[in-house]
């Protein structure tokens, strides 16, 4: 039997299709004039080819442009992991890493780097009065100035909050101090915020890196200095030196005793009665806590109180104080039959003010203890109540919505204008000892004190005066109007027998 040879172009079809299943989007089968079946199957391959390959070049261009996206957001990122968002500074992962780098060109024998920390002075006021925006600014401009103040090799970065840091790489103690005197210079001349100047004093650590110190050894003593430099009441530079090391392990065992004396009771109030001054009456007393620490005695709320806030810890140590006043007033009103109205009051800090389970806490502890709120006064200061942001806003009309009482302490020693009393959310204002002082001998000051005491009034508020010492001085009060008195003419604080027997006595 006889076939037909095969048609030579089912061959270069075939040929064709595997090279385009290959890969080979540019192969194209000759076609020949014939119009049959083959020649159709041949075109519409072709056809497919053609589409094929534009997609796929297509695809190609899209993948690199992609690709070309990718690689920049991952600059950016980089960027964005090592620079400061607000100041665009380094951060602390880009002066840690600019560290490194320093430290070991030392290590081969090049000139340490030098390490300065800086912490402002005032910034916390600055941020409280004139709100986070203004500080905002003023962390620009400060980060502006310390770049200005020093070389392009040297890095200046944020730390977090007001903390900023200069790092010198092959340096020296008499060329960092240089730097450092320059740095203090310029950033303490004023800066424009709004229509106002401000001044912002800083404080700056100096360590200049030793043979084989690590970049977090470096950082801790650096920042130890700037501790030390703080102390001092002016802006100030202090260079590391190991005795600081000691003073800051000393003040890091306080800080775990403190949260051990809490844990233990080993904290303890006294009260002191607030009078009736017409009648000598004890209309309440305030609480003062005291740490009776094992070894050192008791200790008054200046030896800690400053270190607690610095820590948070007064967060906790606020709760203790205000569960065990109210405990302590539940207890003399069942045993000593007080007024009803006997109160007391408790200082309230800052950082409590500002932690957001306050309100939650004084419910919890009148609920437990069934105590009425209208007998619990809260003592804030000044500048709590007048420059509050949100969060104290939030905390003071919670807990005068609970029925609590706010009172103002210390009242005279802020940099308020008088003015704000009438918009003060307070009840009661306790006008601060050092306007009493003077009450006994200096006509000028007592005039003084009627004058704040009739704008007290004015604005419908009750007045106490703390730090009365003498007869004199409570006299010259009841007869300026002053309701109330409190101070070591009437009783010193005194643990809560002395309140017993003062009051049943
Ligand atoms: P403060 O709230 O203004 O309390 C009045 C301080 O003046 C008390 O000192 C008191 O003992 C003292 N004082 C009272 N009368 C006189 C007087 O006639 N003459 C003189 N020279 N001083 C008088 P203390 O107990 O040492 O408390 C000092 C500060 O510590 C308090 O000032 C308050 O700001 C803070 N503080 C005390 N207890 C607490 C607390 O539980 N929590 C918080 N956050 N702060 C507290
Ligand atoms: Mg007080
Ligand atoms: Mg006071």
């Amino acid at each position: 039997m006889k076939t037909d040879p095969p048609d030579p172009r089912l061959h270069a079809l075939v040929e064709g299709i595997v090279r385009i299943a290959g890969g080979d989007l540019t192969t194209r089968i000759p076609h020949s004039e014939a119009r049959d079946d083959v020649a159709a199957v041949i075109a519409g391959i072709n056809l497919m080819a053609d589409d094929l390959q534009a997609i796929y070049q297509e695809l190609e261009e899209r993948v690199e442009s992609r690709t070309a996206m990718l690689r920049e957001a991952q600059v950016e990122l980089e960027r964005m992991a090592l620079t400061d968002p607000l100041t665009q500074l380094a951060n602390r992962t880009a002066l840690n890493s600019a560290l490194g780098h320093a430290l070991a060109e030392a290590a081969r024998g090049e000139m340490p780097p030098a390490l300065l920390i800086l912490d402002l002075d005032s910034f916390k006021g600055i941020n409280d009065t004139l709100g986070h925006s203004a500080g905002d600014d003023v962390l620009r401009m400060i980060a502006r100035r310390l770049q200005e103040a020093v070389r392009g090799t040297d890095t200046v970065a944020r730390l977090g909050g007001d903390e900023f840091a200069v790092m010198l790489p092959k340096s020296n103690l008499v060329r960092a101090r240089r730097v450092a005197n320059r740095i203090l210079k310029a950033l303490s001349e004023s800066l424009e915020v709004g229509d106002l100047r401000i001044t912002c004093g800083t404080s700056i650590g100096l360590r200049v890196a030793e043979q084989g110190q690590t970049a977090e050894e470096l950082v801790m003593e650096a920042d130890t200095a700037m501790y030390a430099a703080k102390a001092q009441p002016h802006s100030s530079i202090k260079v590391f030196e190991p005795a600081l090391l000691y003073a800051r392990r000393l003040q890091s065992v306080m800080i775990t005793e403190m949260r051990e004396a809490i844990r233990q009771d080993q904290l303890t109030l006294y009260y002191q009665p607030v009078v009736e001054l017409a009648t000598g009456k004890i209309e309440g007393v305030e609480a003062l806590v005291r740490w009776n620490h094992p070894e050192r005695g008791l200790l008054m709320p200046d030896q800690f109180i400053p270190l607690a806030e610095e820590t948070g810890l007064i967060v906790d140590l606020g709760h203790w104080v205000l569960r065990h006043a109210v405990r302590q007033l539940r207890d003399w009103q069942q045993e000593l039959q007080v007024d009803s109205s006997f109160n007391v009051r408790v200082n309230i800090s800052t950082t409590e003010l500002q932690s957001l389970d306050l309100i939650e806490h004084v419910r919890d502890i009148l609920t437990e203890t069934g105590v009425d709120a209208a007998n619990l006064v809260v003592e804030l200061t000044e500048s709590m109540a007048v420059n509050g942001g949100d969060v104290d806003q939030y905390s003071m009309s919670g807990l005068r919505r609970l029925g609590v009482k706010l009172e103002i302490d210390d009242f005279g020693t802020g940099y308020s204008s008088i003015s704000y009393l009438r918009k003060l959310p307070v009840h009661v204002v306790k006008i601060d000892k050092s306007l009493i002082d003077g009450l006994g001998d200096n006509e000028e000051q007592r005039n003084f004190v009627a004058a704040v005491l009739h704008l007290i009034h004015a604005c419908g508020l009750e007045a106490v005066a703390e730090g009365i010492e003498t007869a004199e001085q409570a006299q010259i009060l009841a007869k300026l109007g002053c309701a109330s008195g409190q101070g070591y003419y009437f009783s010193r604080p005194v643990p809560p027998a002395g309140i017993a027997a003062l009051v049943s006595g």
